[in-house]
């Protein structure tokens, strides 16, 4: 469970987010939704502790997160895999060794990697690009590789931000039925994007954003309205 009361970040003079208050149970998809500076992106780095909140609380799993030490933040961290619109893979490795890095930073052991990689990369219908590089991959490959990789710590959360935002239709569609493929499977997903067709074929809880603050939250068959 993800806890939002009476969140707000300013940056520097800036109110980003103003006032929010949500509440997100485990295994639900959300769709986020609004304009570009609405506040999605500042709500998900909220999440993950990379912005701590300028007034207000979050917590996941009853934890204050603000409270969280440096040594905890790692298995916060763990708990939450993310994307983004430009997929953040390295360059000079290849995707099984690219998953793989996700494992070694944590201390993985070469028998484990060895059995977790090939699973993942089979999940998202990569196991025969496991030696491509990046540049090598179309984007939607790139994507699912990325999500791959944020999948490999079994989180129990995804975050996506705009994780279509450099695809085509047809590929950004692929992107979202993994996404909901995983979902099915018990992870929570936030989906943050202002792809209006996709939503409407997600279908799920749609959470919209304006200038800052939620102006709407539909829970069932929800709709990109603004
Ligand atoms: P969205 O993801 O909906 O496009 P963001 O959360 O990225 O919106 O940004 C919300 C607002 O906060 C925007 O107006 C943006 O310009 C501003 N903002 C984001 N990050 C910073 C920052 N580091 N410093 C100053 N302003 C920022």
């Amino acid at each position: 469970m993800i806890e939002l009361k009476d969140v707000s970040t300013i940056y520097e003079d800036f109110l980003a987010l103003d006032g929010v208050n949500l509440e997100i149970k485990d295994g639900e998809f959300v769709s986020l939704v609004g304009p570009s500076g609405a506040g999605k992106s500042t709500l998900l780095r909220l999440m993950t502790r990379e912005l701590k909140p300028s007034q207000g609380e979050i917590s996941i799993d009853g934890i204050n997160i603000a409270e969280l030490t440096n040594k905890e933040i790692p298995l916060l961290r763990r708990k939450i895999g993310t994307i983004f619109q430009d997929f953040k893979l390295l360059s000079r490795k290849n995707s099984f060794e690219n998953v793989a890095f996700a494992l070694e930073v944590s201390g993985a052991e070469a028998e484990e990697i060895n059995e977790d990689v090939p699973k993942v990369l089979n999940i998202v219908g990569l196991t025969d690009k496991a030696k491509n590089f990046p540049h090598q991959m179309s984007g939607g490959e790139r994507q699912r590789l990325a999500i791959a990789r944020a999948l490999i710590h079994r989180p129990r959360i995804l975050l996506a931000d705009e994780p279509t935002g450099n695809l085509d239709m047809l590929n950004g569609y692929d992107v979202v039925k993994l996404l909901m493929k995983i979902n099915e499977f018990g992870t929570t997903v936030i989906l943050a994007t202002h792809n209006r067709e996709i939503v409407n074929i997600v279908g799920r809880r749609v959470i919209s954003m304006e200038k800052g603050k939620v102006v709407r939250d539909q829970i069932e068959q929800g709709k990109y309205i603004i």
